[in-house]
Parts: C-alpha cells; structure tokens; sequence
C-alpha cells in the first residue's frame, strides 16, 4: 500500500511497501483445542531450537556485553568446511533478508534496475526500491517464475536479478536446466541472487537445483540460505551468502560493521552442528506438508505443489476473512491480499498436533461461510 509522504522526504520513498510479518502469537487467543496459539504464519521450525544451539546461546550470555566479532570468522569457516567453500566466498548477515539487501546496497545505483518475479518474495522490490534502484516486475506464469521472460526483460541497466528457490509465497520451484538457462542468459555485468531460504526442505528432489554448484563452476551468482527455517533459529536473525570471492568481497565491503549478531553467531555455529535436528525436521515436513495437501484438496481448496515447509492455497473464499475467524479459533495463517492474491492463504507445516488443529478450525469456518 503507498502512503504519502512527508514533502521534505525523499520521492522515491513513495509508494514503497513496508514488509508485512506474521501476525506475533501475542495477538491471538489461545487455541481452544491445544490452550496455545498455532502460528502458521511464518514458515518457522516447529519443532523449535535444536537444545545444542539453545545451551549454547545461553552459556554466552555472560559475555554479550562484548562486540561480536564482525566478519563472523568462526561461523563462516564451520560454514565453509560444511559446504566445502573458502571462507572468503561465505558472508553473514542480520538473517537472509540482510543479504537481499546488501547485495542492493552493493550492486545497484539509481541509473540500475534488478529484474524480479511479480509474485516473487515481497522484500526483493522493496530493497531495490529503498536503495533507489529500478524494480523490473515480470508476470509469472503458473504461479512460477518465469525464468525465460526474466532473462528477456534484462538489458545493460541490470544489475541484479533476483529468484527464490522455492519461492514464497508460492512454494513453486525452478530446475536446473531453467536455472542454467537464465544464468547463460544474463548480461555480464548482472548477478543473480538465488534465494534459497527453503533449500533443506527441497533438497534431493528431482530436478531441484542446488545453487552452490553454479557458485562451484564460477557462475556469478549470490546463494543465499538461512538459520530461520530448517534450523530453527528465526529469532537469532543469521542468514548466509556463497558466491564468488568477487562477489563476496562487495557484500562484506558494505556490510554494516557488527550486522551479525554474538548470540546469533553462536546459535548458528552449534546448529549446524546439529545436524540430526535438521533431519528431524525436514522428515516431519516430508510427512506433514503432503497430508495437509491432501486435507485441503479434500475440502475443496486448492494448494499449489509446494518444495518448501508451508503451502499456498486458493480458497476460492475471501482469504482476509478466512484468515480473522481462524484467528479467533486461536490459529494464525497468512492472507496474501500483500500479493495482490486475496483468495488465497500461505500456512506453515506445523506439528501433526498444530495441523490437526487448523484443519477443524477450518471445517468450522468453511462451514459458517458461503461456497463460492
Ligand atoms: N527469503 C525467503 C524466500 C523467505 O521466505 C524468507 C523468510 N520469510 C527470507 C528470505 C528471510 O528469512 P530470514 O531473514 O529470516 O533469513
């Protein structure tokens, strides 16, 4: 929504979204069949923190009246022999949003545009538009990226071109051979920053890329992955950048000095440690997201396949409603009218327990409103 601006500020701050986060669980009663709120609104880990990463965090506090240490070197070399890069190519950042922006802050200058989905991750426009750079929207086709229009609309202005990997809010996904195409389709000077916020979740499906390879055989991309999802660590705000040294150089060039926190650098570390809670918690979505698919085309609401830990759903109803009187059943899901898709619904895979929950809630709604 654009609001008008105070005269002195400037121009190119009208019109400009802000990012609009799940309903906090403090804003909905309590579910009367659980005696909790559900959230199923930002796509988080339900099965929490791993406890390894939470003994952690907590032996450090003592120490937080201390800086971090600002490049991150502990995390990004752990980072670097997990995934078999040089620490050189690794930069963190304030969650994987930071990345997003810093790649703006880096590449892009009023006279650039980055070319970017319509229905891609909200915060991609806003960051190109808050560094005063051009966003390039490009319908999608089937709810998907279209990887071959995007590649079309770019030109010597481009700079950036950004793709989400399952994308959110659609939860659709690209293949290689798309990937492969658009990357040998881009103009010298653009880099392509694929967000793979969700990858855990998708990894090892047919066909589903995996970015660092591209990186591996010098591709000039971004891959960006995050502890906020399989990890479980969204509170924590650390999200990781592999690409070409480069290219790594610019980002940490512009980085804010402290951009990672000391408890977030230490939380991350002893989780990707953990490796068994990421396993646990991808074999949970692996079991919940197709049942939940199931349920929702038994009531006759639509999901579309889904690669990540949440579906998006057509509920042929108007999504804003359905989304209030879940609420007020003490389950929270998100309305996408932001996406210019108010018929529809984005909801997390929860435990068994929390899907349960949503599914009867939403019986008893659907039951109070029209068929459409
Ligand atoms: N990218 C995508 C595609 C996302 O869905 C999200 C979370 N909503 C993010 C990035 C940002 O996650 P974080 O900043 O917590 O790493």
């Amino acid at each position: 929504m654009s609001r008008v601006l105070h005269p002195t500020l400037p121009p190119h701050l009208v019109g400009l979204d802000r990012y609009e986060p799940g309903l906090p669980v403090e804003q909905a009663p309590p579910s009367p069949r659980l005696g909790r709120v559900v959230k199923l609104a930002s796509n988080e880990n339900p099965l929490g923190p791993s406890p390894r990463s939470m003994a952690a965090v907590q032996a450090a506090l003592p120490r937080v009246h201390l800086y971090p240490d600002g490049p991150a070197s502990a995390l990004r070399a752990a980072l670097g022999a997990h995934l078999g890069f040089s620490p050189a190519q690794i930069v963190i950042g304030n969650g994987s949003t930071d990345l997003i922006d810093l790649a703006a802050r880096a590449f892009l200058g009023p006279e650039n545009n980055a070319v970017i989905s319509e229905g891609a991750f909200a915060r991609f426009g806003q960051v190109v538009r808050a560094r005063n750079g051009h966003a390039r929207l490009v319908p999608m086709r089937g709810h998907r990226h279209d990887l071959e229009a995007m590649a079309a609309a770019t030109d010597k202005g481009t700079r950036l071109v950004y793709v989400a990997n399952p994308n959110n809010p659609t939860g659709t996904w690209n293949s290689s051979a798309e990937i492969e195409a658009l990357l040998s389709g881009l103009p010298a000077e653009a880099l392509l920053v694929l967000d793979e916020a969700y990858f855990e979740y998708a990894e090892g499906e047919d066909g589903y890329p995996d970015g660092l390879d591209y990186v591996r055989k010098g591709g000039r991309l971004l891959v960006v992955r995050t502890f906020s999802k399989a990890y479980g660590l969204a509170g924590l705000r650390v999200g990781y950048g592999v690409a070409p040294a480069y290219v790594a150089e610019a980002l940490d060039t512009v980085r804010e000095p402290f951009n990672s926190n000391a408890l977030g650098q230490i939380g991350a570390l002893e989780a990707l440690k953990d490796q068994d809670h990421v396993a646990r918690t991808v074999a949970l979505n692996r079991t919940e997201r197709p049942r939940l698919e199931t349920a929702l085309l038994e009531r006759g609401l639509r999901p579309l396949p889904s690669l990540a830990n949440f579906l998006c759903v057509d509920s042929g109803r108007d999504g804003i409603e359905i989304f209030r009187r879940l609420l007020r059943r003490g389950v929270i899901v998100r309305p996408l009218g932001a996406y210019a898709m108010p018929r529809w619904l984005r909801v997390s895979v929860g435990t068994q327990e929390e899907n349960d929950t949503f599914l009867e809630a939403l019986d008893q709604v659907l039951a109070e409103m029209p068929k459409p």
